[in-house]
This record gives C-alpha cells, sequence and structure tokens, in this order.
C-alpha cells in the first residue's frame, strides 16, 4: 500500500489521550488531560434539551446560528467594550480547536513562519503542520514563564506571519499582565503580524484580576484574531461549541476553509450555549468560586508535600517543578507517579519544540470532584 499523508509524518497519539489511557490502564487518578470529571450546569442541560424539542435540528447556517452570533458579540461589548459585527466578524467552529485550524490554514502559506510560545497547546504545532508552515518556538522561560523580548524579536524573519498567544495561558496557569502583553503585540504591530489570542480560559482568573483581551490592547483590534469555546466556561467539553472573532476579511477566510471542514456546527448546542452566554452575569460568580476552591485546596495539598511554586492565576492547570522530588525528567516521573502512586498528570515536554524547561515539571489538572482531588492528595502522600 501506498504512504500515508507526508504532512502528518511523525504525528503521534495526543498526549493527553495517551495519558487518559494509561491512568485507565492503571487505574490511576486522572488529572492528567483537562476536563472536569464533574457535569455542568443542569439549567443549560435542560435548555439544550429544550431546544432539540423546539425543532432546532437541522443544519444551521455555516457562519453559525444568528442567536449565537449575537449572543458572542453581546458579550465582548458588556465585557470588554469590544464591537464584533456578528454578520462579518464571528465565526461558529467546533470548539476551539476547529478555530485554531481554521485560522491558521486561512492566513498560512507553505514556508510561512508562525511564532509559537512555549509550552504550547499541542494542535497549534500539528495545524501550522498541516498547512504547510513552519512553527518557531520562542520560550517563556521558568519560573514565572516570561518572555524575553529580545528571543521574542529575533524569532521574527521576512516570512514570519502569524504570532499565536494563549492568556489564560495552559499548561502554566499564568495571566499575562497588560505590560507582557503589550510587549508581544508591539512586535506583532511592528513586524506586522497577524496575532491569533487564544483565549478559551478567560472567565477561568482568580484572585481579582479581570481577563484583557489582546484586541483590546492599543492597535491590536484589526491585526488580532480572538479565539473562546463554551466548553471551559460551562464546564461541558464535549458540546465543542466554539468561535472566531476577526476583521472582515480574516473571518471571510476562515468560513471558507471552514465550509469545507464542517460546513456547520450542532445547532440544538448553539442555541443552548447562546442562552448560557446570556446567563453569565449571574452563572460566573459561582463558577469562578467553585475552580477557586479546588485550586486553594489542592495547592496546600502539593506545597505540604513540599512542591515549591506559586500558585496559578488562570485556568484549571497546575505547572509542578519536580526536580526536589527526582532526577527523573517529566515523562519518566509521570509513569512512575502513574504505575506506582496511582496518580495521573501531563509531562509537559509535549508542549515544547525548543528547550528542555519542560522536563522539570509535572502539569496536574484540578477540574476534578473534591473526591478526586482528596484522593490524589493521599495517593501522592507516599512520595
Ligand atoms: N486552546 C487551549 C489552550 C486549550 O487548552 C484547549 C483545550 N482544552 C483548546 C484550545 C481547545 O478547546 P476546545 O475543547 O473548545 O476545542
Ligand atoms: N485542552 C485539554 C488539555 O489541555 C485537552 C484537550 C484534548 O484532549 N485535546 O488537557
Amino acid at each position: 500500500m501506498k504512504d500515508t499523508a507526508l504532512r502528518i509524518a511523525g504525528f503521534k497519539d495526543s498526549i493527553f489521550g495517551v495519558i487518559s489511557r494509561l491512568a485507565r490502564e492503571n487505574n490511576a487518578v486522572n488529572l492528567g488531560q483537562g476536563f472536569p470529571d464533574f457535569d455542568g450546569p443542569d439549567w443549560l442541560k435542560d435548555i439544550a434539551y429544550k431546544k432539540m424539542q423546539e425543532g432546532h435540528n437541522q443544519y444551521a447556517p455555516f457562519s453559525g446560528t444568528p442567536y449565537l452570533r449575537q449572543e458572542v458579540s453581546n458579550y465582548y461589548k458588556k465585557f470588554y467594550g469590544l464591537n464584533y459585527n456578528p454578520e462579518s466578524e464571528i465565526t461558529i467552529t467546533v470548539g476551539a480547536t476547529e478555530a485554531i485550524y481554521l485560522v491558521i490554514n486561512a492566513l498560512i502559506n507553505p514556508g510561512d513562519e508562525v511564532i509559537v510560545l512555549e509550552p504550547f497547546y499541542d494542535s497549534y504545532v500539528a495545524s501550522i503542520k498541516m498547512a504547510g508552515g513552519i512553527p518557531v518556538p520562542v520560550t517563556m522561560h521558568a519560573p514565572d514563564f516570561t518572555i524575553d523580548q529580545k528571543e521574542l524579536e529575533a524569532a521574527v524573519s521576512p516570512r514570519t506571519k502569524l504570532l499565536i498567544l494563549n492568556n489564560p495561558h495552559n499548561p502554566t496557569g499564568k495571566v499575562w499582565t497588560k505590560e507582557e502583553l503589550t510587549a508581544v503585540s508591539l512586535v506583532a504591530i511592528k513586524n506586522d503580524l497577524y496575532l491569533l489570542s487564544d483565549e478559551v480560559y478567560e472567565f477561568l482568573v482568580f484572585d481579582g484580576l479581570k481577563h484583557l483581551p489582546t484586541a483590546a490592547l492599543e492597535g491590536m483590534m484589526e491585526r488580532t484574531i480572538t479565539i473562546s469555546s463554551a466548553g471551559k466556561t460551562f464546564g461541558l467539553t464535549g458540546w465543542k461549541i466554539g468561535w472566531i472573532c476577526a476583521n472582515q476579511k480574516i473571518s471571510n477566510a476562515c468560513r471558507l476553509v471552514h465550509q469545507y471542514v464542517t460546513f456547520a456546527v450542532s445547532t440544538p448546542m448553539q442555541e443552548a450555549v447562546a442562552e448560557g452566554l446570556k446567563q453569565l452575569p449571574s452563572y460566573l460568580p459561582g463558577f469562578v468560586t467553585l475552580y477557586k476552591n479546588k485550586r486553594d485546596y489542592f495547592y496546600q495539598e502539593l506545597r505540604s508535600l513540599g512542591f515549591e511554586f506559586s500558585i496559578p492565576k488562570g485556568t484549571y492547570f497546575m505547572m509542578v517543578p519536580i526536580s526536589k522530588h527526582t532526577n527523573l525528567n517529566d515523562v519518566d516521573y509521570s509513569m512512575k507517579l502513574i504505575q506506582e502512586n496511582k496518580v495521573a498528570t501531563v509531562p509537559p515536554s509535549a508542549f515544547y519544540l525548543k528547550s528542555t524547561e519542560g522536563e522539570k515539571y509535572l502539569r496536574f489538572c484540578f477540574a476534578k470532584k473534591d473526591e478526586t482531588l482528596k484522593q490524589a492528595a493521599i495517593n501522592l502522600n507516599s512520595l
């Protein structure tokens, strides 16, 4: 038989799937893959059922249902003062993962370079490679995961077209400061780059911080493509409803790709998410408190086990340094924890192309029931 396509040569099973499988096989508590092990809100599930009963069951318009696009537009206006035209500047996708694929394939020609800040969410590099682009990594240096401005500027070449930024940041839990975001944005402006801002954890920020979209920075609205997803905000990662907010030219290009990848997204789930977005002001305080309590509890547990690190300000991940506990690298130590302590975590070296800094950390996901977190802490106690 002939070979499969070159564009996927070197692709492996994603680290999330691998760790979830190993967790099952070893009967380990799974703090690896990022998803809640508890259900999303009943009121929103009831609305989804109602939407099906009401007959929202045929193909949606390919750009998304008018109701959801309007509600996405409304919340960007209400929370951030940003104006996106629901007709021409908002596109609904199958989760943020499809959004990433569309943006990259809409913008990148073979040979174009894309700057990715590592550690990165794994689908960025895969989508860049499928488009024939070249990922150019710039490392966010531990322990605060900061960018060295000189390294960022040196990574730009005449072939650079796009820079990808994730805020709040998976896997580190970092929430970028306005100064840091501005420094990266200035590089984009100076070099006429597009900036893809992955903001799927926009509502998971703690300690009184408020999310700042990159598009809200001076001079960034036109060149920023913002993506987000309902999966994290409503704790319903399996619903896979995401969106792209971008100017009309980029939105049109993304829609051209979208119509041949998925064409349209599940109609009743879009209609339900629209209702969910309407309820954000009353829903969010309880949602943030729920995750903050989980973060605080598990952080204390890890600290009492001797792990030393700063508490994450956003997302539902902790990037935990392991060197005080082991000489093993992240992959070997995570295997040991799965097999011997029965706790599964993600080895972050999978999120790096250049630096080996990830080998000294493990990523823990705390979006888990209290009893799951408690059990993990008990299992880790024998470290
Ligand atoms: N971006 C980041 C940073 C993520 O962590 C994830 C997945 N958890 C996604 C994008 C993909 O989101 P979705 O599940 O909506 O496709
Ligand atoms: N984004 C989730 C994580 O970081 C996993 C999503 C996936 O499995 N593709 O764990």
